[in-house]
């Protein structure tokens, strides 16, 4: 490797790359992606009411699974927590908006009993759209509280709870809902195309434009890796909650239209049917992208017309005779049956939908590059510890269970040094620096950066104040290309930075570890030195004061190995920054390191320099040891 002179002291000299549109390619690919998304619903639309294809009805019930699916999606394949919760909000947009658009007489008559400020009022449905939207964001906000610390199967399941918390209400809050009854006769004049393909544009457009945010891109890599997302800063449940929100209010527009569609509600239809087509339409267009949601919609509408009217034609049969004496079945469920078979053919033979992960934008053209092709001549990354930073640990302890795996483990790093923490498989060395980055807590202990007190401080916290780190196991945000994954480093650490100056900055880091090329790569398509140094320019990219680097020579070749040496020196003589070194090249650790601490089962057994250390006769049988048990 190469290792790149610096050249800028930062970003705040003039940014001579920032020729042509301040756009990176996320925000290219969301405005591409929405510039032909909704001409072609429009056109759709106009093209076959013109020809007869489709009744009005449908024409509208098609675009409000659009902007469902748009809101399903949008949170879904951000956060890759798959709702099964988000019918609530649509029966929630339903019902909020139904009682400010329901004239004052029928109201009367059907929900006799409501507050007499609802009943009175009679609003045009724009209106009456906003406020049902607000009521979905309002409660999305509050369950929000609880979906965004929750992962995994956990998430899935609460989120289902959401919806039958939400059936139930609708049934038993008669004044409010009209119970198992019925809401009809809702004004369906006002749902013309303005309002309907207004809103489709609306929805649209929120998610283009949340999906090119910072906020998307760092949602994306807690999806990927959350642990490593912590790392550099990125705090995961303002992000679910950010996007729960979104989500749950674009989802209560669609309910809100839905409603004025079809001119009446009841609980039935926002529970499991609907529930199902939801998560069918996302998963069946490709969730992670919007396009994939925009194109499962329309697919899923289609294909529930033709489920239901061949339902109907069948059933004309039942009763009469098939063959000697048996007679044609009642069909029932055969449209939610079909669905079953369409999703289980889709996930056989594209697990990630139609579209798959990526944007219209993406699949029609080139993807849009955010790498400058001439990188070489970016300003270079560059940073200076200011100060007296220390990073020190006291006594710190922690247990698995019964096994100590570090115990009473006291140590400084200073700014500016490297320090080498070695010892055989098992001696604790990562559960060391996992406990030091917040991943894990310590069982007793103290952590201290700067005589602060940082022990009880979560992972992200602990990235902010200056630590950076990298993983004995390489966990990059593998959906994200290598110049985003400095990214998000990047804004974190400077939270208002423009879009282009963000790209700037990031590509110098490239710069710095020899990765000038591989921006526009995914990291997960990456050589696994690449990757390595990858890791190593995300964490630098926090502008840390301390670098804790688990094995990062593992893997690499002799000439790697040496390179990584040059530039960690780099590293610490032009940014001054501490580094603590957790490496099995003991002769890379003794070239490099200005002082050692060897553990050996969870305890420290010697410290000193290079030459102390490797003249100490505990690490010599420390590492005597393991060869014996390896033997
Ligand atoms: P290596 O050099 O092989 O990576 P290490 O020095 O980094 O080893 P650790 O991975 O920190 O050692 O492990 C220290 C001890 O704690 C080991 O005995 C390991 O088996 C145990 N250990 C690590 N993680 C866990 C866990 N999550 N649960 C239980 N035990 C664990």
């Amino acid at each position: 490797m190469n290792v790149q002179s610096k050249t800028l002291p930062n970003d705040s000299a003039p940014d001579m790359t920032a020729r042509g549109l301040a756009w990176d390619h996320r925000t290219k690919d969301s405005l591409i992606s929405f510039a032909i998304l909704f001409p072609v619903i429009i056109a759709i639309v106009g093209i076959a009411l013109f020809f007869g294809l489709a009744s009005k009805t449908l024409l509208m019930l098609g675009c409000v699974n659009v902007i469902a699916a748009v809101g399903l999606g949008l949170f879904s394949g951000t956060s890759g927590i798959l709702s099964l919760g988000h019918v609530a909000f649509f029966g929630i947009g339903a019902y909020v908006t139904t009682w400010f658009t329901l004239s004052p007489d029928l109201k009367s008559f059907l929900l006799a009993d409501m507050p007499e400020f609802i009943k009175n009022v009679e609003w045009p449905l724009p209106l009456a759209l906003v406020v049902g939207v607000l009521a979905c964001a309002l409660v999305g906000a509050v369950f929000g509280i609880v979906m965004m610390r929750l992962r995994d199967t956990a998430a899935v399941i609460a989120s289902f709870g959401l919806v039958i918390i939400a059936y139930l209400i609708f049934i038993g809050a008669k004044t409010l809902t009209n119970g198992k009854q019925s809401l009809y006769a809702l004004p369906t004049d006002q749902a013309n195309w303005w309002v309907i393909l207004g809103s489709v544009g609306v929805a649209l457009g929120a998610a283009f434009y949340l999906k090119a945010t910072k906020y998307s891109r760092h949602l994306e890599a807690v999806r990927d890796e959350e642990q490593a997302a912590r790392s550099v800063g990125i705090e995961p449940q303002i992000n679910i909650f950010i996007f729960w929100v979104a989500s749950a209010a674009i989802v209560g527009l669609a309910g809100g239209l839905y409603a004025h569609v079809v001119g009446v509600i009841s609980p039935n239809g926002f529970y499991l049917e609907k529930t199902f087509a939801l998560v069918v339409m996302i998963i069946l267009g490709g969730y992670r992208a919007i396009s994939g949601c925009v194109v499962g919609a329309v697919v899923i509408t289609i294909a529930e017309e033709i489920f239901r009217k061949t339902e109907e034609h069948l059933s004309t049969f039942a009763g009469t005779e098939l063959i000697w004496g048996i007679e044609f079945p009642m069909v029932f469920g055969l449209t939610a049956i079909s669905f079953s078979i369409l999703i289980l053919i889709v996930l056989y033979l594209r697990p990630e939908g139609v579209l798959g992960y990526r944007e219209l934008a993406t699949m029609l053209f080139a993807p849009q590059a955010d790498a400058d092709p001439q990188d070489g001549t970016a300003p270079g990354a560059a940073f200076k510890v200011q100060g007296d930073n220390k990073l020190a640990t006291e006594g710190l302890s922690k247990s698995y269970g019964g096994l100590q795996a570090l115990s009473d483990v006291t140590l400084h790093v200073d700014a500016g040094e490297i320090v080498g923490l070695i010892g055989p498989n098992g001696a604790g060395k990562t559960t060391f620096i996992n406990v030091l980055t917040g991943i894990l807590f310590a069982t007793s202990g103290k952590i201290s950066i700067n005589h602060s007190d940082a022990t009880l401080w979560s992972a992200h916290r602990l990235a902010r104040a200056g630590l950076g780190r990298t993983y004995q196991n390489i966990r990059l945000f593998s959906s994200l290309t290598a110049l985003e994954n400095v990214i998000c480093a990047v804004t974190v650490k400077t939270p208002g930075i423009g879009r282009r100056q963000a790209q700037v900055r990031a590509r110098s880091w490239l710069v710095l570890l020899n990765l000038q090329d591989k921006g526009d790569t995914l990291s997960c398509n990456l050589a696994y030195g690449d990757q390595r140094r990858l890791e190593i320019a995300r964490a630098l990219a926090l502008e840390p004061n301390f670098l804790l680097l688990d094995e990062p020579a593992a893997g690499m070749n002799a000439q790697e190995t040496q390179d990584l040496k040059i530039l960690l020196q780099k590293i610490v003589d032009d940014f001054g920054v501490g580094v603590l070194l957790v490496e099995h090249d003991l002769k890379m650790v003794m070239e490099l390191c200005h002082r050692i601490y060897v553990l050996n089962k969870g305890e420290l057994i010697a410290n000193g320099t290079p030459k102390e250390v490797s003249a100490n006769a505990h690490v010599i049988e420390a590492y005597v040891g393991e060869d014996e048990e390896d033997t």
